[in-house]
């Protein structure tokens, strides 16, 4: 399969590992985004969200928890954020699950996940849909 991700798995191209067990596999993210960007990533390959097993969700998401404080801790971050993109509308580049550790140090440190205000929310709308 022509995966970047399980290549990384398989060994096959190199990366910065800091983690891995049997399920998953943490790695730095090549572009950085800021100090100690991580990608904690399932080692069998699931495109997305929807399609990876619940067993293996919550172990790899047991293991950002850790992996967050760890980071957080080691890099003397202000905050974090955890990211997880699911299709190319929400800007996944690879398609195989994975999960974004992002340190934050402040509002100019390379990334911006500032939410924009909608001026008009159709609150009902959104409530009959969803509920
Ligand atoms: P996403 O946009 O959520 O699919 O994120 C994919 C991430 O994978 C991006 O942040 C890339 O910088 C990262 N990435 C792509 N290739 C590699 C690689 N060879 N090693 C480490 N990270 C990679
Ligand atoms: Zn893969």
């Amino acid at each position: 399969m022509n995966c970047i991700f399980c290549k990384i798995i398989n060994n096959e191209i190199p990366s910065y590992k800091i983690y891995e067990d049997e399920l998953v596999i943490a790695f730095l993210d090549i572009s950085q985004a800021t100090k100690g960007h991580t990608l904690v990533v399932c080692k069998e390959h699931y495109e997305t969200l929807f399609d990876i097993p619940e067993k293996t969700f919550l172990h790899l998401m047991n293991i950002v928890k850790k992996l967050a404080k760890d980071i957080y801790e080691k890099t003397d971050a202000n905050g974090i954020n955890i990211l997880q993109n699911n299709y190319l509308a929400a800007g996944q580049t690879v398609h195989h699950f994975h999960v974004h550790i992002i340190p934050r140090y402040d509002e100019q440190d390379g990334f911006n996940p500032t939410f924009k205000e909608n001026e008009n929310p159709n609150l009902d709308e959104v409530f009959n849909l969803l509920k």
